[in-house]
């Protein structure tokens, strides 16, 4: 893009408009996945929704491709377009907390660890995610999951409104009474209908948390996996506990004689009395004696940014995912099979509840369509070294494969990966699809909005 055009861009913006001569180019151009090597025409950081609107305008008009980033967390980096121009939400992190009214707003560029920091302080949560630094954009957007979800939903159950820039420039409220057709869709729907530049979310009581982590080697992940598929689901709400697959990092909690070994685990969040939390997680001893387990009260806002240090951005990352709604012993032969095989330290595979209080919300009231679904799998090949990208994709989509016939057939679209077809979209949507499609056309007929887990509006 020449100089010119770059220039014209920033005389009506208050943010900067980063091209590929200025000096923030190469951390403008950063995600979070380290595989990703994209060089967008140029980054305009929004520094409100004036900015956001003018960023679209201006985009559009020139007939530019366009991709929005929220936190830069998405595994395909889709934030940024060779060429492209990114609007970058990243300058607009900010959270206005109501105690009274148990709700928060939100700044469309804020991370998770923005929201819970300024809603721990009165006490107070709402369900997101699990690593602190990802975006509440691209997470809410898509659906959202975390240690809360059993006992309160996904994040978009808990979404009451969002401000939105639309593809022709207008600024709209969406919620259950104002646009309700948009508030369904961008509860679930991705980044497809118009830039967030605020989401207000209900809040609950949520401090301290009982925190819990077991693990077993990873040769007993039959005995494990088959006793969590019923143990779970039947648990109280108060019992959260993502199963996984991962090697013991080096350090503390864990003895040394664990570093570097290959387990099985799951980690436990527990809402309910605190006193309550070993008693409840006694349990851990059926299946097989664990070879570490521990329990400890924590902040909430702790809790959620426990990962941070071990992941941090940079990293190669390649995923995919998948829903399930059981786990058969087939599935429990395959996750073995690539437990065991584990191609770095780093990498793992999760699965996340998303059944108890994600199942009350009715399956037409949000565009999330597997309200059916039980756990929201994740197979992730994770390493700092870029010459282990190959073995990494290899892993994941091996083990992808495999696993894929036990699946319900869609992912989580958050958890879609670098190179998945767009036939995974519709999978994933399953009969909102089209629904999603109406929407789309009515407030993006032009696609704008493609950076993302594409829908294209319906035919005319
Ligand atoms: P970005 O790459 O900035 O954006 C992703 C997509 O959302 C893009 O299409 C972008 O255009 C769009 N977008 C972002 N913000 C906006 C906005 N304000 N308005 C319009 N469109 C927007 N997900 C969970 O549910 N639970 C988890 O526990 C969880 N853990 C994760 C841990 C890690 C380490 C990582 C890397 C991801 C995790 N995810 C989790 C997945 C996460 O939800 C997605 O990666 C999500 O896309 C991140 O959003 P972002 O805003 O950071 O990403």
């Amino acid at each position: 893009m020449d100089s010119a055009v770059l220039d014209a861009m920033q005389t009506s913006l208050r943010g900067p408009v980063v091209g590929p001569q200025s000096p923030e180019y190469g951390p403008a151009r950063q995600v979070y996945n380290a595989m990703i090597d994209k060089r967008p025409a140029a980054v305009v950081r929004c520094s409100d929704a004036a900015d956001v609107r003018e960023a679209v305008g201006f985009i559009r008009d020139n007939g530019l491709e366009l991709a929005v980033r929220g936190g830069g967390h998405s595994g395909p980096g889709l934030c940024l377009v060779d060429g492209g121009v990114t609007v970058d939400l990243s300058p607009m992190r900010w959270v206005r907390v109501d105690p009274g009214a148990r709700t928060a707003q939100v700044g469309g560029g804020s991370r998770l660890g923005d929201l819970d920091h300024a809603t721990h302080g009165f006490g107070l949560a709402t369900p997101t995610g699990i690593v602190s630094m990802t975006g509440v954009g691209g997470l809410t957007l898509g659906g959202g999951h975390g240690y809360l979800t059993r006992k309160y939903g996904l994040t978009i159950d808990n979404l009451l409104a969002a401000d939105v820039v639309l593809a022709d420039g207008s600024y709209v409220t969406a919620s259950e009474t104002e646009h309700p057709d948009l508030f369904w869709a961008l509860r679930g729907g991705g980044g497809n209908f118009g830039i967030v530049t605020s989401f207000t979310y209900r809040l609950h009581p949520v401090d301290t948390v009982g925190v819990g982590i077991t693990v077993w080697p990873v040769d007993r992940t039959h005995e494990v996996l088959t006793w969590y598929r019923d143990f779970l689901p039947q648990a109280s709400e108060d019992v959260y506990g993502f199963f996984n697959l991962f090697s013991v990092p080096p350090g503390p909690p864990f003895p040394e004689e664990l570093h570097g070994q290959k387990v099985c685990g799951v980690v436990w969040c527990h809402t309910g009395a605190l006193d309550r939390t070993e008693d409840v997680l006694r349990v851990v001893g059926d299946p097989a004696p664990p070879a570490f387990h521990f329990t400890a009260p924590m902040p909430y806002d702790a809790l959620q940014s426990m990962f941070d240090e071990l992941i941090p951005s940079g990293y190669q990352w390649y995923w995919r995912g998948d829903l399930f709604d059981r786990v058969p012993d087939a599935a429990v032969d395959v996750h073995l099979k690539y437990g065991e095989a584990l191609p770095t330290p780093l990498s793992l595979m999760h699965l996340y509840p998303v059944d108890a209080a994600a199942h009350r919300v009715g399956r037409e009231d949000t565009a999330w369509s597997y309200r059916d679904a039980v756990w929201s799998g994740v197979f992730a090949g994770i390493d700092p070294d870029p010459a282990n990208a190959g073995t990494l994709r290899e892993w994941c989509v091996d083990y992808w494969e495999e696993m894929h016939p036990h699946s319900m057939g869609g992912t989580y679209v958050n958890f879609m990966g670098q190179d998945e077809q767009q036939g995974r979209v519709r999978a994933t949507y399953r009969d909102h699809y089209d629904r999603l499609a109406q929407v789309k056309r009515t407030y993006d007929p032009h696609n704008l909005f493609h950076a993302n887990q594409n829908i294209e509006p319906a035919a005319p």
